[in-house]
């Protein structure tokens, strides 16, 4: 049999980019999928290419996570700056979320008036700011040392925010901005679900702050999809595609490792698959015990795929807010990415677009079959009616292909019925889940465990997990 030094399970982005940190012969990455990225992938279909989720790419700047891991690795990507980080629509309302502050400032003021508006958001800034600036940022449990370098975090935490970090976002809403329109508010929860997947009611100030603050950072596009971004970072790793992992067992000094095509013994076992999908890997009670700890967190996500005839002059990233629940979801917005005019995969013979908004995995998992596939007819067919009513330049008869994905559809794909991780609620802050476990050599990586989801989120977990795995490998 086999023996390596690190198996890991999943190529989504962190199982990827610590993969690329570690890489050498004695490192395998696992991917049962036929495309790597898991929720951040591309996938071609009907001759067409796709984002599967992840659409915007950020923290690609000096200081952050993602540019020391790329830098480290020797990856270079492609990427295109979106001038305009997003663009919302609400009741034909338009305002631009741009990184200069004083122009989204003098925008803002004309679509959501209020006297405290600058306050609000430059504290919001100045918050994140202080946050990406922190030098002893680490979440790890289990060991002295682990606990120790998580308190001194939380004892710069504590002083560099000080009363701040106690409060909520709700709080904070209500202390500067008063008691804004319903309009001002909405605006703002549909904000926070693309990056912390809830609204400003469960969340501290410290999530609001860094939830809404993204577009102040670059925010790119990504060119040939978000999943050519696997090819580079994974460029020098040892990947098995479309092998899953199936078992693992604790065999003495080594995890037995049962693929769907192969047998290893590993010494060290990193899991990117979700921390409430991965006590099925295991016999062991105890580790089972361990995984099954973590109480399902029902966040997912419903896609809309759009693929059009022409290439209209458009962003690359819209949201349009409703006044009214989408059918099936539990957001009154949806997130519109559209390929770039001049990329050269994704915009092949038309556009390619993928719409996405919140639902919860439950809500499909009760229905019958005949039910699901109708249900899923009807949100889709909505979500489009309501982004061409947006879309002046874009008609029916331009749309080639549709199709779309729920929570059941990215578990058939990359096994995980949650999308969009953990976001930091006032709630979950103490129990959240760390990249190390109380079993020696293994490991957890990925958007349920510290940071949390998106790339600035999954890099920052990956940084911590690097400086866990230094010495132990
Ligand atoms: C609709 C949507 C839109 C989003 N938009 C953005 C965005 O614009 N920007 C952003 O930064 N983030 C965005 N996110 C969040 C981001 O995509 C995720 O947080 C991130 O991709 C999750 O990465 P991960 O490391 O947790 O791995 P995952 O994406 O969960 O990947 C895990 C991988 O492990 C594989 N795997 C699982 N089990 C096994 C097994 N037994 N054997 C082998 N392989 C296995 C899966 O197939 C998968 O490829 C979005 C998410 C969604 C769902």
């Amino acid at each position: 049999m086999k023996k390596i030094n690190i198996a890991v399970v999943g190529s989504g982005i962190g199982g990827s980019l610590i993969s690329a940190l570690n890489s050498n012969e004695s490192l395998k990455l696992f991917e049962r999928d036929m495309n790597l990225g898991g929720c951040a992938s591309t996938f071609k279909r009907y001759g067409a290419f796709f984002n599967a989720g992840a659409t915007t790419f950020v923290g690609y700047e000096d200081n952050h996570p993602i540019k020391r891991i790329f830098d480290d690795i020797g990856f270079n990507p492609d990427l295109l700056k979106s001038n305009i980080a997003i663009r919302t629509i609400q009741n034909k309302k338009v305002l631009d979320r741009i990184q200069d502050f004083d122009v989204f400032l003098e925008e803002l003021n004309k679509v959501y008036p209020n006297k405290n508006n600058e306050k609000f958001w430059r504290t919001l800034k100045d918050i994140d700011e202080k946050f990406w600036n922190l030098k002893k940022l680490y979440f790890a449990k289990y060991s002295m040392k682990s606990y120790f370098r998580t308190a001194s975090f939380i004892y710069e935490l504590l002083k560099v925010f000080k009363f701040d970090l106690f409060k909520s976002a709700t709080g904070f809403i209500e202390d500067i901005l008063g008691d804004i329109s319903e309009e001002y508010q909405s605006f703002i929860d549909a904000q926070l679900f693309i990056t912390v997947q809830t609204t400003s009611k469960d969340i501290p100030l410290l999530s609001m702050a860094l939830g809404l603050s993204y577009p102040f950072h670059d925010v790119f596009y990504v060119y040939g999809g978000m999943g050519s971004l696997f090819d580079g970072i994974l460029e020098d790793v040892d990947v098995h595609k479309k092998e899953e992992v199936l078992k693992i067992k604790k065999q003495d000094d080594y995890y037995h490792i049962q693929t769907s095509k192969d047998e290893y013994l590993a010494k060290n076992v990193i899991l990117n698959s979700t921390v409430f999908d991965s006590s099925k890997f295991f016999e062991d009670k105890k580790i089972q015990d361990y995984y099954n700890s973590f109480s399902f967190n029902d966040q997912s996500a419903f896609v809309v795929y759009l693929k059009l005839d022409i290439e209209p002059e458009l962003l690359h990233h819209y949201q349009v807010i409703l006044n009214e629940k989408i059918p099936n979801c539990i957001s009154n917005s949806f997130f519109v990415s559209l390929s770039d005019k001049n990329d050269y995969k994704l915009s092949k013979k038309g556009l390619s677009i993928t719409i996405s908004t919140h639902a919860k995995a439950n809500s499909w998992k009760q229905y019958s079959k005949d039910e699901y596939e109708k249900e899923k007819e009807k949100t889709m067919n909505f979500i489009i009616e309501e982004f061409l009513n947006n879309f002046d330049k874009i008609s029916k008869d331009n749309i080639k292909y549709s199709f779309c994905a729920t929570s059941t559809t990215f578990n058939n794909y990359i096994n995980r019925f949650n999308c969009g991780g953990n976001s930091i609620t006032i709630k979950n802050a103490i129990n959240l889940p760390s990249c190390n476990t109380p079993f020696e050599g293994l490991y957890n990586v990925g958007d349920t465990v510290f940071a949390g989801q998106g790339w600035p989120g999954i890099a920052l977990g990956v940084e911590v997990l690097n400086k866990e795995l230094n010495g132990k490998l």
